[in-house]
């Protein structure tokens, strides 16, 4: 009998974990708390694969940044003000995490696991029944000031270093790649290595996949609790009472991870970074490749004829409501640097919201706590899960599977914060 490898979170963290495990001859369960059609954080993103991301989230200048957007209803980044020990907690743990010694000690990682990404997506994206709508010809980070420029040629520098391509362009050239476009800049860096694709698209095609491949997918099946025996997870129980059985359990519940495994002993630190996305069904104009308006941390991706405008960064907890002002911030900023449209454009389109799953160091959580023996954990890429979910499922895939890493991990080692 095959081993059964029991997956909780059918995101795209679970997603992929699903689609290799089942590769590597395992029997998969996947677990997912929604129906078939649901709509997640990985479902609504700006869809961007991000080799261009070596840097994470907990970066030097993004505390005296934070401080300084928080007291702005419509700003970039956002902390809903609130008396909040966890919080409170991950806020010091990001401040340590956010200094150049740290951040040379990541980028490479993060460099080589968003390459490898990327060649899993090429891959994924070619197989049959698969129409994800995946788009090579990079991404730009377009800069209004001259300033955002200089800060974004330095960080070229440090990607040239690392080997990533990275082409400094004035407004003109920028024009050419982008032929009718209105943009109002002064200059960009294009990441010719980046992509995009279609998220939903690929969700449902790579949801397709797994199912054809033999996964037992069991919708509305929300995990309540664990049956251990020892150091081993013998079951989850779901909340109807159902206990599922298996050999080893991947925990890509995204930002509900903490909670679920806080019975285990275990601590995963996160915050729910808050974001929205706008999806504008036919626009006048659209960009040629997926392009992040830095200043204003806004991502702006053409979809297959439609155009994705998504962005902030809102720490409220687990709150999926929408906050009108913030929604209002981005749709102000894109028009800002895409003067051919106007806030009108918007007038009627539902935002779409998702929680990104933050650890305090901007990492993922990847691997074995070493606590249990039985027990594997995938989450907390905040705002590189879909870049980083193909790899990130590969690798659980070959954990279990006993297979040697094939890089030094212990960066993401799922039980570097100790609980308390
Ligand atoms: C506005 C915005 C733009 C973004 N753009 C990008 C981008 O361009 N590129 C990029 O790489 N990333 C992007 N991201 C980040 C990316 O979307 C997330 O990092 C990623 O979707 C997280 O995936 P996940 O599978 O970990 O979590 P989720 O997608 O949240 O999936 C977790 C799943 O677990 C299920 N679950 C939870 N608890 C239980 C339970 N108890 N039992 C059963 N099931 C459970 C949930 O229902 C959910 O389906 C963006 C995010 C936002 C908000």
């Amino acid at each position: 009998m095959k081993p059964r490898v029991v997956i909780i979170g059918g995101g795209i963290i679970g997603l992929c974990t699903a689609w290799y495990c089942c590769r590597k001859g395992f029997e998969v369960w996947l677990l997912e708390r929604f129906d078939q059609q649901r709509d997640g954080c990985s479902f609504g993103n700006a869809g961007m694969i991000v080799p261009s991301h070596f840097i994470p989230l907990a970066a030097p200048g993004m505390v005296a940044l934070g401080l300084k957007w928080m007291w702005r209803p419509d700003s970039p980044f956002y902390i809903r003000p609130r008396w909040d020990r966890e919080l409170i907690r991950w806020g010091l743990r990001f401040w340590r995490a956010a200094n150049h010694r740290r951040i040379a000690q990541v980028a490479p990682l993060l460099r080589d696991l968003n390459l490898a990404s990327r060649e899993c997506f090429l891959e994924l994206a070619a197989l049959p029944g698969m129409d994800a709508g995946l788009v090579t010809k990079g991404i730009l980070m377009l800069c209004q000031s001259e300033h955002g420029l200089a800060e974004e040629i330095k960080i070229a520098e440090q990607a040239r270093a690392l080997g990533l391509e990275a082409e400094v362009l004035d407004a003109a050239q920028v024009s050419r790649l982008n032929p009718g476009l209105s943009l109002n800049i002064h200059g960009a860096v294009l990441y010719p290595r980046d992509c995009h694709l279609v998220p939903e698209r690929f969700m449902q095609g790579l949801q397709r996949l797994v199912q054809q491949a033999g996964v037992t997918c069991l919708w509305r099946a929300h995990v309540h609790s664990w049956a251990v025996s020892g150091a081993r997870i013998r079951a989850v129980r779901l909340q109807n009472g159902r206990e599922i059985a298996g050999d080893s359990f991947v925990l890509c519940a995204g930002v509900w991870s903490t909670e679920l495994v806080r019975p285990l002993g275990l601590s995963l630190p996160m915050q729910a970074g808050k974001g929205y996305s706008l999806t504008l069904p036919a626009p006048a104009q659209h960009p040629q490749m997926g392009c992040i308006c830095t200043e204003a941390r806004v991502a702006v991706t053409p979809m297959n004829g439609s155009l994705r405008v998504g962005g902030t960064m809102e720490l409220s907890g687990l709150d999926e409501r929408v906050n009108p002002i913030r929604v209002q911030g981005i749709i102000r900023s894109f028009c800002r640097y895409f003067p051919a449209f106007a806030p009108s454009h918007f007038e009627g389109l539902q935002p779409w919201v998702g929680l990104r799953p933050c650890s305090p160091d901007g990492l993922p959580y990847l691997g074995r706590p070493r606590a249990w023996e039985n027990l594997w954990v995938a989450t907390g890429h905040a705002m590189m899960g879909l870049s980083l979910g193909p790899i990130s499922g590969q690798i659980l895939a070959q954990a279990i599977a006993g297979e040697s890493p094939r890089r030094d991990l212990s960066l993401l080692a799922p039980d570097r914060y100790p609980s308390t």
